[in-house]
Protein backbone atom coordinates (compact mmCIF):
# COMPACT_ATOMS: atom_id res chain seq x y z
CA UNK A 1 0.00 0.00 0.00
CA UNK A 2 2.81 2.19 1.05
CA UNK A 3 4.59 1.41 -2.79
CA UNK A 4 1.10 2.13 -4.02
CA UNK A 5 0.86 5.88 -1.99
CA UNK A 6 4.37 6.72 -2.81
CA UNK A 7 2.91 7.52 -6.70
CA UNK A 8 0.84 10.50 -5.08
CA UNK A 9 -2.31 10.46 -2.70
CA UNK A 10 -4.87 8.56 -3.98
CA UNK A 11 -8.95 8.02 -2.75
CA UNK A 12 -9.55 4.31 -0.94
CA UNK A 13 -11.49 3.21 -4.33
CA UNK A 14 -8.12 3.99 -6.01
CA UNK A 15 -6.27 1.76 -3.19
CA UNK A 16 -8.51 -1.01 -3.30
CA UNK A 17 -8.05 -1.65 -6.67
CA UNK A 18 -4.32 -1.21 -6.67
CA UNK A 19 -3.35 -3.35 -3.93
CA UNK A 20 -6.23 -6.17 -4.09
CA UNK A 21 -6.96 -5.56 0.03
CA UNK A 22 -10.74 -5.95 1.34
CA UNK A 23 -11.73 -2.55 1.85
CA UNK A 24 -12.51 -2.88 5.89
CA UNK A 25 -9.00 -4.11 6.57
CA UNK A 26 -7.74 -1.57 4.11
CA UNK A 27 -9.02 0.91 5.96
CA UNK A 28 -8.42 -0.26 9.76
CA UNK A 29 -4.90 -0.18 8.01
CA UNK A 30 -4.83 3.12 6.90
CA UNK A 31 -5.85 4.18 10.17
CA UNK A 32 -2.96 2.55 12.35
CA UNK A 33 -1.09 4.23 9.77
CA UNK A 34 -2.29 7.79 10.54
CA UNK A 35 -2.02 7.14 13.91
CA UNK A 36 1.88 6.58 13.44
CA UNK A 37 1.82 9.33 11.53
CA UNK A 38 2.92 7.51 8.41
CA UNK A 39 0.06 8.69 5.98
CA UNK A 40 -1.86 10.99 6.27
CA UNK A 41 -5.75 12.06 5.14
CA UNK A 42 -6.40 14.98 2.51
CA UNK A 43 -9.93 15.37 1.70
CA UNK A 44 -11.08 12.02 0.57
CA UNK A 45 -7.20 11.07 -0.40
CA UNK A 46 -4.55 9.33 1.54
CA UNK A 47 -1.08 10.64 1.07
CA UNK A 48 2.29 9.77 2.63
CA UNK A 49 4.04 11.95 5.01
CA UNK A 50 7.56 10.46 3.94
CA UNK A 51 7.77 9.00 7.18
CA UNK A 52 8.96 5.12 7.42
CA UNK A 53 7.06 2.75 8.85
CA UNK A 54 8.67 0.61 11.97
CA UNK A 55 6.74 -2.21 12.94
CA UNK A 56 6.83 -2.26 16.86
CA UNK A 57 5.96 -5.84 17.64
CA UNK A 58 6.58 -5.22 21.26
CA UNK A 59 3.24 -2.86 21.02
CA UNK A 60 1.33 -4.72 19.05
CA UNK A 61 2.47 -7.92 20.69
CA UNK A 62 1.42 -6.53 24.03
CA UNK A 63 -2.27 -5.76 22.90
CA UNK A 64 -3.15 -8.82 21.43
CA UNK A 65 -2.04 -10.43 24.86
CA UNK A 66 -4.50 -7.99 26.66
CA UNK A 67 -7.18 -8.22 24.00
CA UNK A 68 -6.73 -12.21 23.97
CA UNK A 69 -6.75 -11.96 28.43
CA UNK A 70 -10.11 -9.70 28.29
CA UNK A 71 -11.99 -12.35 25.52
CA UNK A 72 -10.97 -15.19 28.28
CA UNK A 73 -12.20 -13.04 31.21
CA UNK A 74 -15.53 -12.59 28.99
CA UNK A 75 -15.92 -16.39 28.06
CA UNK A 76 -15.11 -17.42 31.72
CA UNK A 77 -18.31 -15.01 32.89
CA UNK A 78 -21.17 -15.91 30.26
CA UNK A 79 -20.04 -19.61 31.01
CA UNK A 80 -20.65 -18.34 34.71
CA UNK A 81 -17.32 -19.88 36.33
CA UNK A 82 -17.31 -17.67 39.31
CA UNK A 83 -19.58 -15.32 40.82
CA UNK A 84 -20.50 -12.66 37.91
CA UNK A 85 -20.28 -9.46 40.42
CA UNK A 86 -16.54 -10.71 41.20
CA UNK A 87 -16.02 -10.72 37.49
CA UNK A 88 -16.90 -7.38 36.87
CA UNK A 89 -14.91 -5.72 39.78
CA UNK A 90 -12.04 -7.46 38.31
CA UNK A 91 -12.60 -6.41 34.66
CA UNK A 92 -13.18 -2.79 36.18
CA UNK A 93 -10.12 -3.04 37.94
CA UNK A 94 -10.84 -3.13 41.91
CA UNK A 95 -8.34 -3.95 44.11
CA UNK A 96 -10.08 -6.74 46.14
CA UNK A 97 -13.12 -8.35 43.98
CA UNK A 98 -15.23 -10.53 46.02
CA UNK A 99 -18.20 -13.24 45.81
CA UNK A 100 -21.55 -11.00 46.03
CA UNK A 101 -23.58 -13.85 47.69
CA UNK A 102 -26.64 -12.28 45.32
CA UNK A 103 -26.04 -13.76 41.45
CA UNK A 104 -26.98 -16.41 39.79
CA UNK A 105 -24.35 -18.41 40.36
CA UNK A 106 -23.47 -17.53 43.85
CA UNK A 107 -27.11 -18.46 44.41
CA UNK A 108 -27.36 -21.19 41.51
CA UNK A 109 -30.74 -20.55 40.94
CA UNK A 110 -31.35 -19.02 37.36
CA UNK A 111 -34.38 -16.90 36.72
CA UNK A 112 -36.59 -18.21 33.81
CA UNK A 113 -36.52 -20.10 31.86
CA UNK A 114 -33.95 -21.78 34.08
CA UNK A 115 -30.67 -23.30 32.91
CA UNK A 116 -32.56 -26.09 30.31
CA UNK A 117 -35.78 -24.64 28.81
CA UNK A 118 -38.63 -27.15 28.24
CA UNK A 119 -37.99 -29.32 24.77
CA UNK A 120 -41.24 -28.10 23.42
CA UNK A 121 -39.81 -24.26 24.04
CA UNK A 122 -36.89 -25.27 21.91
CA UNK A 123 -38.83 -26.70 19.24
CA UNK A 124 -41.13 -23.19 18.97
CA UNK A 125 -37.92 -21.37 19.11
CA UNK A 126 -35.98 -23.37 16.28
CA UNK A 127 -39.84 -23.51 14.09
CA UNK A 128 -39.48 -19.23 14.83
CA UNK A 129 -35.82 -19.26 13.69
CA UNK A 130 -36.28 -21.72 10.56
CA UNK A 131 -39.25 -20.03 9.17
CA UNK A 132 -37.48 -16.52 9.13
CA UNK A 133 -36.72 -15.67 5.05
CA UNK A 134 -33.63 -15.01 4.02
CA UNK A 135 -33.79 -12.53 1.25
CA UNK A 136 -30.50 -12.61 -1.28
CA UNK A 137 -30.91 -8.75 -2.78
CA UNK A 138 -28.77 -9.14 -6.38
CA UNK A 139 -25.94 -7.24 -6.88
CA UNK A 140 -26.78 -4.31 -9.22
CA UNK A 141 -23.21 -2.74 -10.65
CA UNK A 142 -19.89 -4.66 -11.53
CA UNK A 143 -16.98 -3.38 -9.95
CA UNK A 144 -13.84 -1.30 -12.39
CA UNK A 145 -11.72 -2.96 -13.87
CA UNK A 146 -13.32 -6.29 -14.70
CA UNK A 147 -14.57 -7.87 -18.09
CA UNK A 148 -18.18 -7.05 -17.82
CA UNK A 149 -19.26 -3.20 -17.33
CA UNK A 150 -22.29 -1.23 -15.72
CA UNK A 151 -25.38 -2.75 -14.47
CA UNK A 152 -25.55 -6.21 -13.64
CA UNK A 153 -27.82 -8.93 -16.08
CA UNK A 154 -29.45 -11.96 -15.76
CA UNK A 155 -29.56 -11.87 -11.81
CA UNK A 156 -32.73 -11.99 -9.91
CA UNK A 157 -33.83 -12.16 -6.04
CA UNK A 158 -32.71 -14.92 -4.28
CA UNK A 159 -33.26 -16.90 -0.86
CA UNK A 160 -31.02 -19.09 1.53
CA UNK A 161 -31.96 -21.26 3.92
CA UNK A 162 -29.40 -20.11 6.94
CA UNK A 163 -27.37 -17.18 7.92
CA UNK A 164 -24.18 -16.77 9.80
CA UNK A 165 -24.64 -19.53 12.82
CA UNK A 166 -28.35 -19.44 12.37
CA UNK A 167 -30.05 -20.36 15.78
CA UNK A 168 -32.44 -22.58 13.81
CA UNK A 169 -29.92 -25.07 12.18
CA UNK A 170 -26.77 -25.62 14.85
CA UNK A 171 -25.88 -29.05 14.60
CA UNK A 172 -26.50 -28.97 10.68
CA UNK A 173 -24.92 -25.96 9.63
CA UNK A 174 -21.93 -27.22 11.98
CA UNK A 175 -21.70 -30.49 10.10
CA UNK A 176 -21.52 -28.85 6.63
CA UNK A 177 -18.97 -26.11 7.16
CA UNK A 178 -16.88 -29.48 9.25
CA UNK A 179 -17.18 -30.74 5.84
CA UNK A 180 -16.11 -27.75 3.96
CA UNK A 181 -19.25 -27.25 2.24
CA UNK A 182 -18.91 -30.93 0.89
CA UNK A 183 -21.55 -32.84 1.91
CA UNK A 184 -25.12 -31.59 2.39
CA UNK A 185 -26.73 -32.78 5.65
CA UNK A 186 -30.42 -34.36 5.17
CA UNK A 187 -32.43 -31.61 7.29
CA UNK A 188 -30.97 -28.75 5.64
CA UNK A 189 -31.67 -30.15 1.84
CA UNK A 190 -35.35 -30.34 3.48
CA UNK A 191 -34.70 -27.00 4.63
CA UNK A 192 -34.26 -25.76 1.33
CA UNK A 193 -37.71 -27.25 0.22
CA UNK A 194 -39.39 -25.82 2.91
CA UNK A 195 -37.65 -22.42 1.10
CA UNK A 196 -39.09 -23.00 -1.91
CA UNK A 197 -42.22 -23.68 -0.86
CA UNK A 198 -42.72 -20.35 0.54
CA UNK A 199 -41.00 -18.90 -1.77
CA UNK A 200 -43.39 -20.04 -4.85
CA UNK A 201 -45.99 -18.48 -2.92
CA UNK A 202 -44.56 -14.78 -3.82
CA UNK A 203 -42.30 -15.23 -6.77
CA UNK A 204 -43.32 -13.16 -9.89
CA UNK A 205 -42.23 -16.57 -12.43
CA UNK A 206 -42.15 -20.29 -11.78
CA UNK A 207 -38.45 -20.97 -12.41
CA UNK A 208 -38.46 -23.40 -15.68
CA UNK A 209 -35.19 -25.59 -14.75
CA UNK A 210 -32.16 -25.79 -12.05
CA UNK A 211 -28.75 -24.99 -12.69
CA UNK A 212 -25.62 -25.97 -9.90
CA UNK A 213 -23.90 -23.08 -9.96
CA UNK A 214 -20.17 -23.30 -10.42
CA UNK A 215 -17.95 -23.95 -7.63
CA UNK A 216 -13.75 -24.83 -6.85
CA UNK A 217 -13.38 -28.83 -6.07
CA UNK A 218 -15.79 -30.48 -3.43
CA UNK A 219 -18.30 -27.72 -3.13
CA UNK A 220 -18.92 -27.85 -7.07
CA UNK A 221 -20.02 -31.46 -6.27
CA UNK A 222 -22.23 -30.40 -3.34
CA UNK A 223 -23.96 -27.71 -5.37
CA UNK A 224 -24.64 -30.39 -7.91
CA UNK A 225 -25.94 -32.78 -5.34
CA UNK A 226 -28.23 -29.99 -3.76
CA UNK A 227 -29.33 -28.77 -7.56
CA UNK A 228 -30.49 -32.74 -8.40
CA UNK A 229 -32.55 -33.29 -5.04
CA UNK A 230 -34.18 -29.95 -6.07
CA UNK A 231 -34.73 -31.29 -9.74
CA UNK A 232 -36.12 -34.34 -8.85
CA UNK A 233 -38.58 -33.21 -5.85
CA UNK A 234 -39.64 -30.06 -7.88
CA UNK A 235 -39.91 -32.17 -11.07
CA UNK A 236 -37.80 -29.32 -12.94
CA UNK A 237 -35.12 -29.97 -15.88
CA UNK A 238 -31.91 -30.19 -14.40
CA UNK A 239 -29.41 -28.53 -16.33
CA UNK A 240 -25.33 -28.95 -15.64
CA UNK A 241 -23.85 -26.12 -17.73
CA UNK A 242 -21.34 -24.55 -15.69
CA UNK A 243 -18.00 -25.60 -14.98
CA UNK A 244 -15.05 -24.42 -12.93
CA UNK A 245 -11.46 -24.47 -14.61
CA UNK A 246 -8.75 -23.58 -12.75
CA UNK A 247 -7.55 -22.17 -9.18
CA UNK A 248 -9.69 -21.78 -6.04
CA UNK A 249 -10.83 -18.25 -5.30
CA UNK A 250 -8.60 -16.68 -2.63
CA UNK A 251 -9.85 -15.07 0.27
CA UNK A 252 -9.83 -11.76 1.01
CA UNK A 253 -9.85 -10.72 -1.99
CA UNK A 254 -11.91 -7.01 -2.73
CA UNK A 255 -14.18 -6.97 -5.43
CA UNK A 256 -12.57 -6.20 -8.63
CA UNK A 257 -9.64 -8.70 -8.04
CA UNK A 258 -12.02 -11.24 -7.07
CA UNK A 259 -14.79 -10.94 -10.07
CA UNK A 260 -11.54 -10.79 -12.55
CA UNK A 261 -10.41 -14.06 -11.13
CA UNK A 262 -14.80 -15.96 -11.35
CA UNK A 263 -14.67 -14.25 -14.97
CA UNK A 264 -11.63 -16.55 -16.03
CA UNK A 265 -12.56 -19.40 -13.58
CA UNK A 266 -16.24 -20.16 -14.48
CA UNK A 267 -17.14 -20.78 -17.55
CA UNK A 268 -20.07 -22.22 -19.56
CA UNK A 269 -19.49 -25.58 -21.14
CA UNK A 270 -22.78 -26.18 -23.31
CA UNK A 271 -24.90 -24.43 -24.78
CA UNK A 272 -28.67 -23.59 -23.22
CA UNK A 273 -31.99 -24.42 -24.87
CA UNK A 274 -34.72 -21.81 -24.95
CA UNK A 275 -36.37 -21.59 -21.87
CA UNK A 276 -39.99 -20.73 -20.77
CA UNK A 277 -39.11 -19.02 -17.86
CA UNK A 278 -35.88 -17.82 -15.31
CA UNK A 279 -33.72 -20.97 -13.36
CA UNK A 280 -32.98 -21.95 -9.54
CA UNK A 281 -29.03 -21.30 -9.42
CA UNK A 282 -28.32 -23.74 -6.11
CA UNK A 283 -25.08 -23.13 -4.48
CA UNK A 284 -23.80 -25.16 -0.72
CA UNK A 285 -22.48 -21.48 0.28
CA UNK A 286 -21.96 -18.15 -0.73
CA UNK A 287 -20.49 -15.14 1.04
CA UNK A 288 -19.71 -11.82 -1.58
CA UNK A 289 -22.61 -13.08 -3.73
CA UNK A 290 -19.95 -12.61 -7.06
CA UNK A 291 -19.59 -16.16 -7.81
CA UNK A 292 -23.48 -16.70 -8.02
CA UNK A 293 -23.18 -13.44 -10.03
CA UNK A 294 -20.65 -14.45 -12.38
CA UNK A 295 -22.77 -17.63 -13.04
CA UNK A 296 -25.83 -15.31 -13.89
CA UNK A 297 -24.09 -13.37 -16.44
CA UNK A 298 -23.11 -16.27 -17.90
CA UNK A 299 -26.49 -17.73 -18.63
CA UNK A 300 -28.04 -14.36 -19.37
CA UNK A 301 -25.49 -14.49 -21.91
CA UNK A 302 -26.68 -17.44 -22.96
CA UNK A 303 -30.09 -16.89 -23.22
CA UNK A 304 -31.38 -17.58 -20.00
CA UNK A 305 -33.96 -15.07 -18.72
CA UNK A 306 -32.67 -14.85 -15.36
CA UNK A 307 -31.38 -16.72 -12.60
CA UNK A 308 -32.69 -16.90 -9.03
CA UNK A 309 -30.31 -17.90 -5.98
CA UNK A 310 -31.51 -20.97 -3.67
CA UNK A 311 -28.45 -20.92 -1.18
CA UNK A 312 -28.20 -23.58 1.68
CA UNK A 313 -25.72 -21.20 3.99
CA UNK A 314 -25.05 -17.55 3.56
CA UNK A 315 -22.24 -16.10 5.22
CA UNK A 316 -21.78 -12.79 6.44
ZN1 LIG B 1 -22.03 -13.56 42.96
Amino acid sequence: MLIALAAGPQSTVELDSATGVRRGRLETLLKILAVDGVVTKDGTRWASTGETYVHNTTKWDTLTRMRRAEADLMRQYAHGQGCLMAYLQQALDDPSPAQCGRCSVCTGALPQPGLAPAAEWLEAARAFSRGVDIVIEPRKLWPQGVGRRGRIAGLLEGRAVAFADDPGWGEALRDLQRSGYGTLPEPLVGGAVEVLRRWAKVWSQRPAAVVPAAAFGAQGEANRRLAVEIARIGRLEMLDVLRWEGEALGSDLSSGPAVRHLESAIVLGAPVEPLPGPVLLCAASMRSGWALTVCAALLHEAGVRGSMPLVIHRLP
